[in-house]
């Protein structure tokens, strides 16, 4: 029996041993709230999980491996459902929302987030001491970001999410509790900084922190047909960036409602994204040749504003649940025909289905990893491009889908091949977000510590 059939029966006798000793809510088909928790953030896919169990400790996330285990049940983990790209059709989905406890040890800059903290929670927590992590979009879960790599807008400055990780509470496919660390369980905390949840569901995790006062940050608008001349100074600008500065272009096409203000609904404009951790006129004095190919802005949006406020500002609104297709390339250069496809990705006469393409120099810190650290991404690429496409399930899926795909066609005879976990939303290609040589790896440390794979429903690595 794989782990995608289950036995006649099984379900039953899963519902039946969680009900009894889980001490969080069990939702089977038909229960009153099962619309509601089986859903993800993502509505790329309608999942229908046999049974939602809501953790609210460790000791739950235990039980729901076993008896997934026992019972041969699917299982999958999630946190908001930002990355959930595989539906837990007829398995066991573990919700951990309610364990979102976060401490912050500010003597040793450290926190620690049980598994279902958002970063905002972290932020809140953190910010009083004058601590920051290296966090991205506020809204999304601190577990899933972290192990599938966690780029954000201190990774120049301090690397991945991933190398800020210091020690994962974890449960393993075989239903016992442990710590990875580097001294207990190294190899296993090797491949959850940045293999995901393929080997283990982690019940919290602990990560340095960093001094970081307030930042000179912000978005700024300027007429779409700017990009041009801006992306094309951008890639030669970039290069000469100090790593306290994080950058991104977009180009984008703004909601045609709320939350985004009257005037500004529906336009299509290019975004300047800043991060830096250097002083307000520092940073001016360094932008000054891009700010000057991208010309007057429409809205100025850069200030100098707490971490908190920055990390919101940039990321803007929380979007609400949509389907979600997101595609990431990495770029050694940017020549002049990948550019002309990014800036006709988003088209004046409004016929694109893409809310943003984001050209984003990486590098800095993220390229230089210290000894010992996990195998996340491809270190060494200057440039990303990600595109997005956000919309209700109600759109023309096919046309947009059919956008991206073309799109994506088009980009990669430029790219190098390789992509980053948490933006790649084909799971196939998972191994294409290692090297050769730590994919072959990750799928030894798997054979180890999942070799049946139990953790499957995800950016599935195959036990070796
Ligand atoms: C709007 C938007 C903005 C984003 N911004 C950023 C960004 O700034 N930087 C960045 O790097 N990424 C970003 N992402 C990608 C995001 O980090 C990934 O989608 C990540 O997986 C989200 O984690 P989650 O817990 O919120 O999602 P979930 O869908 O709940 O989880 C995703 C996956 O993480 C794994 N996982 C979750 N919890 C656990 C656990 N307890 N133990 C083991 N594995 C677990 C599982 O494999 C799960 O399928 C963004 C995505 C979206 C849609």
């Amino acid at each position: 029996m794989t782990h995608d059939e289950p036995q006649g029966g099984a379900v039953e006798g899963a519902a039946r041993a969680l009900r009894g000793s889980f001490d969080g809510d069990v939702h089977l088909p038909g229960d009153a709230e099962y619309d509601t928790v089986r859903l993800p953030w993502n509505l790329r896919n309608d999942p229908r999980p046999a049974i939602v169990a809501e953790a609210t400790g460790p000791r739950d996330v235990q039980t729901a491996v076993r008896v997934a285990r026992e019972h041969g049940l699917p299982f999958a983990v999630q946190a908001t459902g930002h990355g959930t790209l595989v539906p837990a059709d007829g398995g066991l989905l573990l919700k951990t929302a309610r364990m979102a406890a976060v401490e912050v040890d500010a003597e040793r800059r450290t926190a620690r987030a049980a598994t279902g903290a958002l970063w905002s929670d972290v932020l809140a927590a953190a910010a009083p001491h004058g601590l920051a992590p290296v966090s991205g979009s506020p809204f999304v879960g601190v577990t899933g970001y972290t192990l599938g790599g966690g780029v954000g807008w201190l990774s120049r400055e301090y690397g991945f999410a991933a190398d800020s990780l210091l020690r994962a509470e974890v449960v393993t496919a075989d239903g016992e509790t442990l710590v990875a660390d580097a001294e207990q369980n190294p190899d296993l905390f090797w491949a959850m900084r940045g293999g995901s949840g393929n080997f283990g569901v982690a019940t919290s995790l602990e990560f340095r922190l960093h001094p970081v006062g307030d930042v000179y940050a912000g978005i700024s608008l300027y007429p779409l047909q700017a990009a041009p001349e801006t992306l094309a100074l951008y890639r030669e600008w970039a290069l000469e960036e100090p790593d306290e500065i994080n950058t991104a272009l977009t180009l984008m096409q703004l909601p045609d409602g709320p939350p985004i203000p009257e005037p500004m609904r529906g336009q299509r404009l290019l975004a300047i994204r800043v991060f830096s951790t250097l002083s307000a006129e520092e940073t001016g004095q360094r932008l000054k040749p891009l700010l000057g190919a991208a010309g007057q802005p429409i809205v100025p949006g850069f200030a100098v504003m707490d971490f908190t406020q920055a990390s919101d500002v940039v990321a803007g609104p929380p979007p609400p649940p949509l389907v979600a297709r997101q595609h990431i390339d990495l770029f050694e250069e940017m020549p002049d025909g990948l550019l002309d496809t990014v800036n006709d990705a988003i088209n004046p006469d409004a016929t694109s289905p893409l809310n943003a393409i984001e050209v984003r120099h990486w590098g800095g810190a993220m390229a230089r990893p210290g000894p010992g650290a996990g195998p996340v991404g491809h270190r060494d690429v200057p440039f990303t491009v990600i595109s997005t496409a956000m919309y209700p399930p109600s759109a023309d899926r096919e046309r947009i889908e059919s956008y991206v795909d073309d799109l994506v066609t088009r980009t990669a005879p430029y790219a190098t091949g390789g992509t980053f976990l948490n933006f790649l939303g084909d799971p196939a290609r998972a191994e294409t977000a290692f090297t050769a040589e730590n994919y072959a790896r990750l799928r030894e440390v798997k054979a180890t510590w999942d070799p049946g794979n139990l953790f499957h429903l995800n950016h599935n690595i195959p036990p070796a």
